[in-house]
């Protein structure tokens, strides 16, 4: 199928985007296009006006900041699988990024389109949660922070007003302590996460973040409690912290659990690695 018709604009500067978004009905902002124009095609959605974001060049730039680095709105996943732009993650990020699709969709996808998209089954949501980043939100009322983890509010939807767009990504620099495993469990490469899990490793303990268990990535406060205690777990403990985490039962909890625990090992084993 072919999408509804609809406007195009192919803005230069951001404030062209806001001016666009404050006085246009029913329009979207562009990224990659790699979840819009599937749905459009398929009249999932169909707004009236897109507006790309692509040839705006502030927003493709990264910049240092106090805590870390800024990625632009549209640095693409193969930006920072190919490490295009810096990382400040010790190989967190470029390692997810390589996980997305395959490599035709990461040439195109961006970062803050996979965040605003907010499906809870791809890598950016869990992982950006999990690092604890923070989006940049642009609109004629000027620009505002937003925790990712406030953005992210429900099944594709985020805190984002209708006329504002994410024009950067904040990631802070890891402590020299933290060390990092993920683990993605889906059908074959290139499909979404059945179960995706990060942990992060420091001296004063374990942080696990999990995604595709429920509408938004979620913390697993119950298994950091127990490993804390417990110093390790068996699977059957690890499984049964998990299922109170997550509000999962049987072959699901059991799915959780086991991306958790080798997301924890892959985190133990880059200790031994550096
Ligand atoms: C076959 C296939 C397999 C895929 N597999 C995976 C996978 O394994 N893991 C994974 O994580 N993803 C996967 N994806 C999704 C892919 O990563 C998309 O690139 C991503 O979800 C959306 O990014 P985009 O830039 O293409 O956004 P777009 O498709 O352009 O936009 C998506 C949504 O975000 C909004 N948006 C875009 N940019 C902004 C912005 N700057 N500010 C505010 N709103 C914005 C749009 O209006 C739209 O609502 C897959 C996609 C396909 C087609």
């Amino acid at each position: 199928m072919k999408p509804a018709d609809f406007t195009y604009h192919r803005p230069d500067t951001v404030a062209e985007v806001t001016d666009l978004l404050s006085r246009l009905d029913d329009a979207k902002v562009l990224g990659g296009g790699q979840s819009l124009l599937p749905i459009m095609n398929m009249r999932l959605a169909s707004p009236s006006h897109l507006v790309d974001l692509t040839a705006i060049r502030a927003l493709r730039q990264f910049s240092e900041t106090e805590s870390g680095i800024r990625y632009g709105a549209t640095t693409t996943h193969m930006m920072i699988e190919d490490q295009l732009v810096p990382d400040v993650t010790r190989g967190l990020l470029p390692h997810a990024a390589s996980g997305i699709g395959y490599r035709a969709i990461r040439n195109r996808g961006t970062v803050a389109g996979s965040l605003a998209h907010a499906d809870s089954s791809a890598e950016w949501p869990t992982v950006m949660s999990a690092v604890d980043a923070t989006v940049q939100a642009a609109s004629i009322r000027g620009v505002r922070p937003i925790p990712v983890r406030e953005l992210l509010q429900g099944f594709f939807t985020t805190a984002l007003d209708e006329d504002e767009f994410i024009i950067g990504v904040d990631v802070p620099r890891f402590a020299p302590d933290t060390r990092w495993g993920l683990y993605k469990m889906a059908r074959k490469p290139g499909e979404f996460a059945e179960s995706l899990a990060v942990a992060l490793v420091r001296t004063d303990g374990v942080e696990l973040w999990l995604g595709a268990a429920r509408d938004v990535p979620i913390r697993l406060p119950n298994v950091e409690q127990a490993l804390h205690a417990a110093g390790a777990l068996e699977l059957s403990e690890l499984a049964e912290a998990v299922g109170a985490d997550t509000g999962r039962e049987g072959h699901h909890r059991q799915l959780h659990a086991v991306t958790v625990q080798r997301a924890l090992q892959a985190a133990h084993q880059e200790a031994t690695r550096v």
